[in-house]
């Protein structure tokens, strides 16, 4: 079932499909972008009583975000995800924060240096800004503070006023991007299969989380195109990357070199039947004869010779693993 009705987080007027069968509600909107939520996430939303109604516009910023990085694909909010999202370190704390997320939009947006964007201050969201007037008042001060250049002509008929970035915008921007140290991000670099799926889902999210930090696993499945830059993007605004080698995926090879070339911890981690373990591999082949051979050979199973010095968690299981991990965080990044 489709309709048109106000967005709960922005009031603008939205597209809603409706899922009642799996409880959940797809909502198309013109600031938010679109995001998929459960029936029970989004009434606690609507709630007017709830403490989180000064906070909605925050929450649509962090949708818009996500959609922008390309991180909101078939992804569903739990009311538990909804209600982590305030504290989430990326979402903006102060008016200087909200100023930052107008810089990096443009910057996304730019193809060139100075190419001019448009602001449309209809779609507050992108700032994380409460209405049009904050966003607004954001854009003069950028202006004033000669962040970005505010010349030039809109479409008509449109809210929007144009932004180009100026060199010392530009190297604020450089300055976010690497500004890694504050971050609470963690980059977790794994194979994608339903084993390590679940391995991630119950272990490794845990174990990050319950040391203050956010993990970030980049499915590069679902994307195509710009993932490699998108990976390198996020690894650097990381604290600390966690690379597991189980089932040896090569993108993880790739991931903790480039993390420990930009001089972030790197912690290794790797299945025991993974690390170091002696297996037997089918050989199937043709005698020249032409009689069919088949026999096996043992060969070692191991992760690159280069890495094994490295201080691995070996895991048997995920509560070890867990476990383990959060000793680790806690022991070696602070
Ligand atoms: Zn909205």
């Amino acid at each position: 079932m489709t309709y048109s009705e106000k967005c709960v987080l922005c009031e603008a007027e939205a597209d809603f499909e409706d899922y009642p069968i799996a409880f959940m509600l797809k909502i198309s909107c013109g600031n938010c972008s679109t995001y998929t939520i459960l029936r029970n996430a989004y009434d606690d939303l609507k709630d007017d009583q709830s403490y989180r109604k000064n906070e909605r516009h925050l929450i649509s910023g962090y949708f818009r975000e996500l959609s922008e990085r390309g991180l909101a694909q078939e992804k569903t909010f739990t009311l538990e995800e909804i209600n982590r999202i305030i504290s989430l370190p990326w979402v903006p704390k102060s008016v200087e924060d909200k100023a930052n997320k107008l810089l990096s939009y443009i910057d996304r947006r730019s193809s060139y240096f100075q190419e001019p964007i448009e602001i449309n201050f209809d779609t507050p969201a992108i700032a994380y800004c409460k209405n049009p007037r904050e966003l607004a008042c954001l854009y003069h001060e950028l202006g004033k503070l000669n962040l970005i250049n505010t010349n030039g002509q809109a479409p008509k008929g449109t809210h929007a006023m144009m932004a180009r970035l100026t060199l010392t915008g530009a190297k604020e921007v450089e300055r976010l991007k690497q500004a890694s140290p504050n971050s609470k991000q963690c980059f977790v670099a794994m194979r994608f299969d339903q084993q390590m799926d679940n391995i991630y889902k119950n272990h490794i999210d845990s174990a990050v989380k319950a040391t203050g930090f956010e993990p970030l696993r980049i499915n590069d499945k679902e994307h195509n195109g710009d993932i490699c830059d998108h990976i390198i993007g996020e690894i650097k605004k990381s604290r600390f990357l966690i690379a597991d080698f189980t089932g040896l995926r090569p993108g993880v090879y790739y991931e903790a070199g480039f993390a420990h070339g930009l001089g972030l911890p790197v912690i290794f981690t790797c299945h025991e039947d993974w690390f170091d373990k002696e297996i037997d591999r089918q050989i199937k082949g043709t005698f020249p004869d032409g009689n069919p051979c088949e026999c096996t050979e043992k060969t070692l199973r191991s992760v690159h010779f280069d890495l094994e010095h490295r201080n691995f968690i070996i895991w048997k299981n995920g509560p070890e693993l867990q476990d383990k991990l959060i000793k680790r965080i806690n022991a070696t990044i602070s």
